[in-house]
């Protein structure tokens, strides 16, 4: 089944943690352990770009992601807006160069979609992986009009916030609304056709941005708070509120947003892709249809197989979701829907002509 996948953060693969995303993901393993990168998620990677094709993933976003934290040694993220712009520029450099290279194909409109998802249906093992580019967080905008360069470069989502609170307003873990110049980037997003990520917003921010923004909403990679409970995930309201917008929720495989009281570091994953089944079920009952659930991973966001399903140890287990969703029920056109239908179907009207 060919996936499209709503969120994946490549570039802080390819860049930040300096893996090679050419290898297999055997060979990325085997340098980290050789080496003894014992750090979170060292080691213990699912992806890589040939680990993409052989799981068949026709499409996916992916991010651009730099956010802007005070302390200098924090282990993520730049102290200066500045610095959180150069580096938006490192990664879009980094899929620029993976392009030249024919492993990426950036995706900017609707025929673009249309055409690049027909040439990898006709000839999987050749085409690129097409992406379309998002931004997560927007601490990398100098100010509100820095949207108008990116989109130039071919931004099309954006999420306004990530953890914390940034210069735009409040994202997860936090209670802080958004900032005037939120409302200002929401006016340039609706004016540019950029879809909003409600993904990482604080439940403030998520409320005012649905009362100020009128353009496509989407949540990349968001799970219930029904299935996991802490603000990370969506109430049920809100993710009512998405699909009365007509998005569509990306089910994420990080299993802090699938195992309730998990904790990062400490606790072992004993949840397995039946959770996410779960997860689509709640958004399909919330819906009425399956309609508005499709994939967000997430894989290899900051962390490796220590945080995923029990049974998720390579990109490529993500294809047993087939069998599960078939001995619960899901009939095939909906497994269709939920692996690439429903997410080809909002960027169809949600990209520009
Ligand atoms: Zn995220």
């Amino acid at each position: 089944m060919l996936i499209f996948d709503a969120h994946l953060d490549l570039a802080l693969n390819g860049v930040d943690w300096n893996r090679d995303l050419r290898q297999c993901v055997d060979d990325i393993r085997a340098q980290e352990t050789t080496l003894e990168m014992t750090e979170k998620g060292r080691q213990n990677n699912v992806l890589s770009f040939p680990e993409l094709q052989f799981s068949k993933v026709a499409v996916c976003l992916t991010t651009l992601l730099a956010r802007q934290e005070q302390p200098i040694n924090h282990a993520f993220g730049w102290t200066s807006p500045h610095a959180c712009y150069a580096m938006a520029h490192a990664h879009l450099a980094y899929y620029r160069a993976m392009q030249a290279d024919g492993y990426l194909k950036m995706l900017r409109t609707r025929s673009d979609l249309k055409f690049h998802f027909d040439a990898y249906q006709a000839n999987p093992n050749t085409t690129p992986l097409g992406f379309i580019l998002t931004m997560e967080g927007a601490d990398p905008l100098l100010t509100p009009k820095t949207v108008f360069e990116f989109h130039e470069a071919g931004l099309r989502a954006l999420g306004l916030t990530h953890y914390g609170t940034n210069r735009y307003g409040g994202g997860t873990r936090s209670e802080v609304g958004l900032s005037l110049d939120a409302i200002e980037l929401l006016k340039y997003c609706d004016e540019l056709n950029v879809t909003i990520d409600m993904t990482h917003l604080s439940d403030v921010s998520f409320w005012q941005v649905a009362k100020h923004f009128r353009g496509r909403v989407h949540a990349s990679h968001q799970n219930a708070r029904a299935i996991c409970n802490w603000q990370r995930q969506f109430s049920d309201e809100q993710i009512r509120f998405v699909i009365d917008r007509d998005g569509v929720l990306g089910v994420s495989m990080d299993v802090i947003m699938l195992q309730d009281g998990f904790v990062r570091g400490v606790t072992k994953p004993v949840v397995t892709l039946e959770r996410a089944v779960d997860q689509i079920d709640h958004v399909c009952q919330l819906s009425g249809s399956i309609r508005h659930v499709g994939i967000g991973t997430d894989l290899d966001g900051g962390y490796g197989f220590e945080q995923t399903p029990a049974d998720l140890n390579r990109y490529r287990d993500l294809q047993s979701l087939v069998a599960i969703m078939q001995r619960r029920g899901f009939p095939q056109p909906d497994i269709h829907a939920f692996f690439n239908g429903n997410w080809m179907r909002f960027f169809n009207e949600a990209l520009p002509e």
